[in-house]
């Protein structure tokens, strides 16, 4: 549930603390904007969050995963291993990177298995793009240990895992770089926004100068500054960056509201016989945005989802209803566009049309999500609990 539960005072006041001065933009007008910097604060609350070197502030989530894949280096022609079980920008970064996605499988952690990517590696695979499903980490000690035996540059899409770490340090930190979303729709939001993280300085500046055409940031007059690569406009506005520095500072309390409410329906749903949860590698580290779980079969999840919608009960089901799930994404399949795209050009290893990921094809239509509000009260929580065991066994029984 989106960050939106928790706006108050300090949303706002963040907010005119920028109108108060006009200066909408986050670089220079040092003389004008009082010293207000919100998308630098909006960094340092990241960095000192996610324990990260740097942090940048962009206008989307989507756009901090193209910086992670341009900084990595990552671009034309280059294989990119992704997951079939993400938000499609994970796949549109690297295809308008010039790149070419290559599916491998996902297993019950939600994400990529080590064995998944280790078999969808050929000679032209340049990185892993690893996403962190619905809040919480993969198995990574794993995956980059495939990673690391073949050369393969890890990045991580934790779009929807700020607030997830994993043996103690927040996702986002075991790759080359790693994009963060404060999109309407996740734990932290800001209408629109990313960060984008990485510990090394040169990783960093690269995505610096690509968000902001090139320029390089140097001296306190942009636009008379160098520029030493093309790049694009990807800056997130000061007006943006003021909701998710008020968001962010509020992270620790959403997340631990999160996680108790969790705790409480999956408590009552564990006593459900034959009703599997999500692997989690850390579940210590689980942000609590979601509680996942699978039924035994295909039938029985569709039986269940409609049981839910019968009862009122708002649940995911991303196998049919959702556009996270590569069973929907027609217009990647046939390579669709509005303008030519590069990939057309190029040899495919993969027949997007004709896939073959049992696994992830298992996983998926099973798979039912729940997204968990922090601000329920406790008898909320439970009476919620209560009644979705009562789908459950009355479905699985
Ligand atoms: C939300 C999301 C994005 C894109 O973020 P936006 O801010 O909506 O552009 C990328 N990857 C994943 C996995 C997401 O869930």
């Amino acid at each position: 549930m989106p960050g939106t539960e928790y706006f108050g005072e300090e949303e706002k006041k963040h907010v005119n603390e920028v109108l108060d001065t006009g200066i909408l933009f986050r670089y220079n007008h040092d003389d004008l904007r009082e010293g207000i910097w919100k998308a630098k604060d909006l960094e340092a609350e990241v960095r000192s969050y996610t324990d990260s070197k740097y942090a940048l502030a962009v206008s989307s989530g989507s756009t901090a995963v193209a910086c992670c894949m341009a900084a990595s280096g990552v671009g034309y022609r280059d294989e990119v291993i992704v997951p079939p079980f993400t938000y499609i920008a994970t796949i549109e970064a690297v295809i308008y990177g010039g790149g070419i996605p290559v599916f491998a499988e996902v297993d019950e952690t939600l994400c990529l298995s080590a064995e998944g990517v280790e078999k969808a590696i050929t000679p032209n695979t340049k990185a892993v793009l690893l996403v962190h499903m619905c809040g919480a980490a993969a198995d990574i000690d794993g995956i980059k240990a495939v990673c690391d035996r073949h050369d393969i540059k890890l990045i991580e899409d934790s779009a929807q895992a700020l607030g997830a770490f994993y043996k103690g340090k927040h996702v986002g930190k075991f790759g080359t770089a790693s994009a963060f979303s404060f999109d309407f729709f996740k734990i932290t939001t800001a209408g629109e926004g990313g960060v984008f993280i990485t510990d090394d300085e040169e990783t960093y500046l690269k995505a610096d100068n690509f968000s902001d055409h090139g320029h390089d940031h140097i001296g306190d007059n942009r636009g008379m500054e160098q520029h030493p690569y093309l790049g694009f406009n990807y800056r997130i506005s000061e007006l943006h960056a003021a909701v998710g520095l008020a968001q962010m500072q509020k992270l620790g309390r959403i997340r631990d509201d999160k996680r108790r409410n969790k705790k409480i329906i999956k408590d009552i749903l564990l006593e459900v016989e034959g009703l599997e949860f999500r692997h989690m590698p850390d579940p210590e580290g689980d942000s609590g945005t979601f509680l996942n779980f699978f039924l035994p079969s295909k039938d029985k999840a569709q039986e269940a989802v409609n049981k839910f919608g019968e009862n009122g009960i708002g649940v995911a089901y991303w196998y049919t209803n959702m556009f996270h799930y590569i069973n929907q994404w027609g217009h990647l399949k046939n390579l669709k566009s509005i303008a030519p795209m590069a990939i057309q050009e190029l040899d495919l290893p993969q027949d997007y049309n004709n896939l073959h990921l049992p696994k992830s094809e298992d996983v998926i239509s099973r798979l039912i999500s729940l997204g968990i509000r922090g601000t329920w009260t406790e008898e909320e929580t439970r009476d919620l609990g209560q009644k979705m065991k009562g789908v459950l066994s009355s479905v699985i029984g």
